[in-house]
């Protein structure tokens, strides 16, 4: 008799969106008919979703074999690689008629005169950073495409890896006591932390290779050339060699990391153990002075990363981070945040001091940058 009744039953497709949107939060519905069938042939609600559309990324059961709305064959969710395991090589360049081959023709006398002269105005930073931010983009979305990455369906820790892929090759250790670090275009990080260290870790080193990214656009700009490994070098060594340029530089990571985790948990030790071995080398002004021109670069840096961790990322990245940091965020470590920042001006003269002291120093330290280069 109730078997009788089967003959009337149709399926009720708004309380199916309903309960399948609570099942699978990126469920898109499918005809009518499909339904029908599916739930005939299967009769339960949650249907196995083993395929997917590499164009629409729209979910299919593994009897499906092709998207009738986009037209293409239907992929397998086993090609889908995990964050984790998707190879990047992403490549940022800077083109300029020069192309020297070696440090000494780099490094020269006349080139520093041209440092010094420093024709560099804002609008040539906002073109650098521009660069940069395209190159990114077109390294992520080729990532995305040739991984069938679905961004609706990877963790926030996916994520912010994704992004930091857009950016430079990520590498896991186990072993040792630093959290990460970032050498030679690639950050290292440990993976035995839990992903809000994770998190934090990446964006802090990625925060320096921006840095060292910004530095490879302004030489390149003043000395007219194209970026290769050696002026790859000499950015690295600029914002290594001396304790200023390594606050400046640690600084800015730091900031960043507390912009996009939460204000109050960011570590900041590495910029304390510079301080701690300066032995008043600088005085508190100077050092406060290192703070405000990291918050500078921080802007800028943050800028970047902004195209990536919209207000949604950022909300999932501090739910990832309360998760696991019960405890009240650090009050004296927030005492040594400085607010300010330099004008537009200022933030230029801090560059031409960054980059003619440095680049004086790298003059009298070729042997050094061999290392550095042989180093890779
Ligand atoms: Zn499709
Ligand atoms: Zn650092």
């Amino acid at each position: 008799m109730l078997n009788e009744l089967s003959e009337f039953l149709e399926v009720d497709y708004d309380k199916k969106k309903l309960i399948d949107k609570a099942l699978h939060p990126t469920y898109c519905l499918r005809s009518p008919r499909f339904y029908k069938d599916a739930l005939m042939e299967k009769c339960e609600y949650r249907i196995p979703h083993t395929k997917f559309c590499p164009k629409c990324n729209r979910k299919y059961p593994e009897k499906e074999n092709f998207c009738m709305d986009c037209l293409v064959s239907l992929k397998h969710v086993s090609e889908r690689k995990p964050i984790r395991d998707i190879e990047a090589n992403p490549v940022f360049a800077f083109k300029g008629k020069n192309s020297f081959e070696d440090f000494k023709s780099i490094l020269t006398e006349d080139n520093l005169v041209r440092i010094n002269e420093f024709k560099f105005t804002m609008k040539d930073y906002e073109k650098i950073i521009k660069n940069i931010k395209k190159t990114s983009l077109k390294n992520m979305d080729e990532m995305i495409k040739e991984n069938y990455v679905d961004l609706n369906d990877i963790s926030t820790l996916g994520n912010v890896l994704l992004f930091a892929k857009s950016f430079v090759k990520v590498d896991y250790k186990s072993y040792g006591q630093v959290l990460g670090y970032f050498e030679n275009d690639k950050i290292v990080i440990d993976d035995r932390q839990n992903s809000s260290l994770q998190i934090t870790t990446m964006i802090h080193e990625l925060a320096h290779f921006l840095l060292k990214e910004i530095m490879n656009g302004v030489l390149c700009r003043l000395l007219k050339c194209s970026k290769n490994r050696h002026i790859d070098v000499i950015s690295t060594y600029i914002l290594s060699y001396d304790n200023f340029t390594r606050l400046i530089d640690e600084y800015s990571a730091h900031c960043c990391e507390g912009r996009f985790t939460m204000y109050g948990y960011q570590d900041y030790s590495s910029f304390l153990s510079i301080v701690k071995q300066m032995d008043g080398e600088m005085t508190p002004e100077e050092i406060e002075m290192t703070k405000s021109i990291g918050n500078n670069f921080a802007n800028t840096i943050k800028d970047i990363l902004e195209i990536f961790i919209d207000r949604d990322l950022l909300d999932d990245i501090k739910d990832v981070f309360e998760h696991h940091n019960v405890e009240k965020p650090n009050y004296e470590m927030l005492k040594l945040e400085n607010c300010n920042r330099l004008t537009d001006e200022g933030y230029l003269k801090a560059i031409w001091l960054i980059v003619t002291t440095g680049f004086k120093a790298a003059m009298d330290n070729i042997e050094k940058l061999e290392e550095y280069y042989k180093g890779e």
